[in-house]
């Protein structure tokens, strides 16, 4: 039998899922006619507080952007510019986005490889931070900068060297050539970014203090060189430590739909120190080479350490709702067929599987009382063999029957909407914003709008 992989949640969400508050969602999706999902601002602003509190803690001067890709909804990114958040985009839609939502010019970082000329213009004329990335890319720069008669605001990019292949960020070479070129009153070098893929603590010490390094290098040529930005990579914790593991050891191919295995592997579900918290241990840790703290050695090179969270400011902000439209037996297990398609749970199109288990919210029915688990896979409403939300057979509690919803938990960063598409003439699920309500209102209900007014 397989074994149950349940996710984290919190009191705001676990409301919605138990009567009386999981009414709201039945009632939204019978009004909503589809899939949607579930946006929860509030939690955004306590990350984002937690981010900003682990700053304060070690004494360090930092700043919090928020990396746009991890979500389309307009929401997040009003949150951001009311908070006084920075944001990090990486297209010309993203920073239209932003700079719409009320994010000044000055608060964004741009980031992305070879990025045109449009947004280059559009970056320097509102005073953005441009991190480049490679050479040909820093000349279009001064040419824009030039033709505009304005300075640009740059840090540079570093190649990690423990990601020699990455196709991001320059080596060596290029860096000092880099700063070379950027000695002329067109530019202003702001210092150096980086990002890593991974989660890893301590591999983002040793190129935070590298970049500290190289910023007091630049001074000696006449450079600004006071900021270095970490990029994002901060870890969310989707399931616990015990689950995670009897998940590892129990797993066997026929815990899944036709016996299903994924080459992609999985995405580490389980994360033991995540979010603000792996900041904290950043801002902590040793780095390499050195002897005090990276926020030591930060404070003392008075440089302002810039951070770009996308999926850990997203940690508990959202979840996925889909209504279940048939229910077949095969083989000992039911497959479930819901109203939506795995584009709307991005996992699958990297060959691999969203896993935390989605929880079932009965529709208003007799028949519950059974004693489970009744273990099930999800299908998609499409006719590809291969569309699956989750091809483990969950052990549902109650057996699912139709009417039903299944929510996954924890989709806010990068699940619902990187990889939606409108296949089949099935509608995008839209968006809703769910918060408490009003201060001085007598209802316990919560509020809801739809996160993009028509
Ligand atoms: C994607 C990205 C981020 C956000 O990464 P998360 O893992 O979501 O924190 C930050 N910075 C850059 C440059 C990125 O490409």
């Amino acid at each position: 039998m397989t074994t149950a992989l349940p996710s984290h949640t919190t009191d705001e969400v676990r409301a919605l899922l138990e009567p009386p508050g999981s009414a709201l969602l039945h009632e939204l999706g019978h009004g909503l006619g589809g899939p949607y999902h579930v946006l929860l601002p509030r939690r955004f602003d306590a990350n984002a507080a937690a981010f900003r509190a682990a700053f304060a803690s070690a004494g360090v001067d930092g700043r919090v952007y928020y990396a746009k890709k991890a979500n389309k909804a307009s929401v997040f990114v009003e949150r951001a510019a009311v908070a006084g958040l920075g944001v990090d985009v990486a297209s010309h839609g993203e920073l239209r986005e932003a700079l719409a939502a009320g994010v000044p010019g000055t608060d964004l970082v741009i980031t992305g490889p070879a990025k045109d000329d449009h947004l280059l213009r559009v970056s320097v004329l509102h005073g953005a931070l441009i991190a480049v990335d490679a050479l040909d890319e820093l000349d279009r720069v001064l040419a824009v900068a030039r033709e505009l008669d304005r300075t640009a605001q740059v840090v540079l990019r570093l190649l990690p060297q423990g990601q020699p292949h990455s196709r991001f960020g320059l080596d060596h070479t290029e860096t000092a050539t880099a700063l070379d070129r950027c000695r002329t009153e067109r530019v202003d070098m702001a210092g150096f970014s980086f990002h890593l893929s991974g989660y890893a603590i301590q591999e983002r010490a040793d190129l935070a203090a590298r970049a500290v390094r190289l910023c007091a290098h630049a001074r000696t040529l006449g450079l600004r060189a006071d900021r270095v930005s970490v990029g994002g990579g901060f870890a969310v914790d989707y399931v616990g430590a015990e689950d995670w593991r009897r998940f590892h050891e129990s797993t066997r191919p026929e815990h899944f739909h036709r016996n299903k295995t994924f080459s992609g592997g999985y995405y580490p579900y389980h994360s033991p120190v995540a979010g603000a918290d792996a900041l904290a241990a950043l801002l902590a840790s040793t780095p390499a080479d050195e002897t005090s703290s990276l926020a030591d050695l930060v404070r003392q090179a008075g440089v302002t350490l810039l951070v770009e969270p996308g999926r850990a400011l997203l940690d508990q902000a959202g979840c996925s709702v889909f209504r279940v439209q048939g229910v077949k037996e095969r083989d000992g297990y039911d497959i479930l067929t819901v109203d939506g398609s795995s584009l709307s749970l991005s996992e699958q199109w990297f060959e691999s599987e969203f896993l935390p288990d989605p929880v079932i919210v009965p529709a208003d029915r007799a028949d519950l009382a059974d004693a489970g688990p009744y273990p099930a896979c999800v299908g998609a409403a499409t006719c590809l063999e291969s569309d699956l939300l989750t091809w483990r057979k969950i052990p549902f509690p109650v057996r699912p029957a139709t009417g039903d919803l299944l929510v996954y938990l924890n989709t806010a960063g990068y699940q619902m909407d990187s990889n939606e598409s409108p296949f089949h003439e099935l509608p995008l699920p839209p968006k809703v914003v769910v918060e408490p309500p009003a201060h001085d209102s007598p209802s316990v209900r919560p509020r809801w709008r739809l996160d993009r007014h028509p």
